[in-house]
């Protein structure tokens, strides 16, 4: 099926490693022009460097921290230099957390607003009326699984990633009528190296290895047994940022192996 997405320009938010590279590499596949936007500026450079080598598409690896307004605003000038533009934005940058909330103090609550809300509002503000200028374009957030269907240690990840959900039905409101499209993704066990590197913190401490670790988490939470690969969850971005989607407003699609315990 072509996507019709060969010469798209598309900014992707933690776009140098696990779920975001993947998304990255997928849309470049198509023969979109990517921006992978990441604090560390070197890995977010050579992720850019391969895929300009290996789909011969533009690629820009762009130092941001996006908790940070001023640098997204650097981002985004850096973009509209370079690319004249952007088609479409995938806010995608996120991490999981670990905390009680009786415990978690005011700073650590609002770090995390920033990562998952603020960072998504700001670069909407940023990227939309590039979108405008041309005509349209295409908004998806990484949410999560845990905006619905909490995990009892990370109250922060899921309450912001919540508050992520409900912004982007907002915002697909908002924009339908500048033939922007806004929709949510909720993935459930994407094996990226956050996990892995969870693995080897938790086996060590359970005494098992972390591969056994992570296929225990796989069998005793999604039906399907097992996590994904990044790759495997990359097509949806690319179908739902598509013009093939054209109807697809305001949703928020699940790719969780069948983990969700009820029927959405
Ligand atoms: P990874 O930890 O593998 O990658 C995170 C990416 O985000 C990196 O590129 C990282 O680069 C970037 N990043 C982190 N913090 C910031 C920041 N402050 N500013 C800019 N970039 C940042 O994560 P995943 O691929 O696993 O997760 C991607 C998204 O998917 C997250 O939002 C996560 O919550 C969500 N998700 C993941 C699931 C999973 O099982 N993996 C399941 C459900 C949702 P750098 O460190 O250089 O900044």
């Amino acid at each position: 099926m072509d996507l019709g997405l060969t010469g798209k320009q598309v900014c992707i938010t933690g776009g140098s490693v696990g779920i975001g590279l993947a998304v990255a590499r997928r849309f470049a596949e198509e023969g979109a022009d990517v921006a992978i936007l990441a604090r560390d500026k070197e890995r977010a450079e050579n992720e850019a460097k391969r895929i300009e080598q290996d789909f011969q598409v533009k690629a820009l690896g762009i130092s941001c921290d996006v908790t940070k307004p001023e640098e997204i605003d650097a981002a985004a000038a850096h973009i509209e230099a370079t690319f004249g533009g952007i088609d479409i934005l995938i806010n995608n940058a996120g991490t999981g957390s670990e905390e009680t909330v009786m415990e978690a103090t005011d700073e650590r609550w609002y770090y995390y607003m920033d990562l998952h809300l603020m960072a998504a509002i700001r670069l909407t503000r940023a990227l939309v009326p590039f979108m405008r200028k041309r005509g349209g374009g295409a908004i998806i957030q990484t949410a999560s699984i845990c905006a619905k269907q909490p995990l009892w240690y990370e109250p922060i990840y899921n309450t912001t990633k919540a508050a992520l959900l409900m912004f982007s039905k907002c915002l697909s409101n908002e924009l339908v009528s500048d033939n922007i499209r806004v929709n949510t993704i909720s993935p459930g066990l994407v094996l990226t190296p956050d996990w892995q590197k969870t693995a080897g913190i938790l086996s060590e401490k359970e005494g098992t290895t972390p591969e056994a670790y992570l296929d225990g988490i796989a069998k005793e939470n999604a039906p399907i047994g097992r996590f994904s690969a990044p790759e495997e969850i990359a097509h949806l971005y690319a179908f739902l940022a598509s013009d093939r989607a054209s109807y697809v407003v305001g949703s928020n699609y699940y790719i969780d192996g069948g983990w969700l315990r009820v029927s959405e």
